[in-house]
């Protein structure tokens, strides 16, 4: 069996205000040795050429993973959905968040937490689905989701491309291809901890205003969920009251995941 290799990458500024540097850029990944190089190359050419700035640091971790103790997972359905302006994409994530279980509170808490965060944070908000009190306690932090990846990269970057094509997104450059990959991969990981009740999301890339909601076993690609330019985004992922939340963000962070080959046929 092949032996697998968590590769984390973590880019940050100089760190003027003693506080660790701001986050640049960051990246997953969980692939097999004979990728590790070429996945190492990527990063490097990531971190370097971000459009938040120039890294002053770059930590990269690789860890071995045990094969065994991967867990493999069926990637969420895939929707997309247009819009004219920001408010009307907002607006439509809350209302796909209410019909699955989330309350109007707790989604325009989490849409008005991330529009008003004054710099992006480094990980996710841990969210009650009906509360919308944050729960992580882990401040600008929040729980980073890691380990995880396609088991294949080449059959779902062409589940990906037939998504595209039948969902007719198009002009998606290559940036916007790798950012939607890896959403999509996160997304289903984190749809599988026990006890998830969905997200909210949109990058803090300035050039890509599409964000997306998960729940209901889907990813609702949403355009735009910010103004071009703006250099903020944020996570939210909602956990139903009760819910096990040490065992879930246990699971977030250190449970290695593949999004399974056998699931990625057309889409
Ligand atoms: P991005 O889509 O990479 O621009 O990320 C948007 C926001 O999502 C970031 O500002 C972070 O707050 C959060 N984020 C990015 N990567 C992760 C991750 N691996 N786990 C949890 N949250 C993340």
């Amino acid at each position: 069996m092949a032996d697998w290799f968590s590769v984390r990458m973590r880019a940050t500024e100089e760190d003027i205000l003693g506080d660790g540097g701001r986050h640049i850029s960051g990246c997953e990944r969980l692939v097999t040795e004979d990728r590790v190089h070429a996945v190492l190359e990527q990063m490097w050419r990531r971190a370097k050429s971000h459009e938040h700035g120039n890294a002053h640091a770059i930590n990269i971790r690789i860890d071995a993973i045990d094969s065994a103790s991967i867990r493999r997972i069926p990637p969420l359905a895939i929707e997309s959905l247009a819009y004219a302006t920001v408010k009307e994409g907002r607006a439509a994530s809350c209302a796909l968040l209410e019909r699955h279980g989330i309350s109007k509170t707790a989604a325009q808490r989490a849409l008005a937490a991330i529009a008003t965060l004054p710099r992006s944070m480094r990980g996710a908000m841990v969210v009650d689905a009906i509360s919308g009190e944050r729960l992580d306690g882990l401040g600008e932090r929040g729980v980073r989701l890691s380990r995880m990846d396609c088991e294949n990269e080449e059959n779902f970057t062409k589940f990906l491309q037939n998504a595209m094509l039948r969902l007719a997104i198009g002009g998606d450059t290559p940036r916007a291809m790798a950012k939607f990959r890896e959403a999509l991969v996160l997304a289903s990981k984190a749809a599988a901890a026990p006890g998830y009740a969905g997200e909210l999301c949109w990058s803090d890339d300035p050039n890509y205003s599409t964000g997306y909601v998960a729940c209901g076993k889907t990813y609702h690609r949403i355009s735009p969920m910010k103004e071009p330019g703006n250099p903020i985004g944020g996570r939210v992922l909602f956990v139903r009251p009760g819910a096990p939340l040490a065992e879930i963000i246990d699971y977030w962070q250190r449970q290695p995941v593949l999004v399974a080959d056998e699931f990625c046929g057309p889409s």
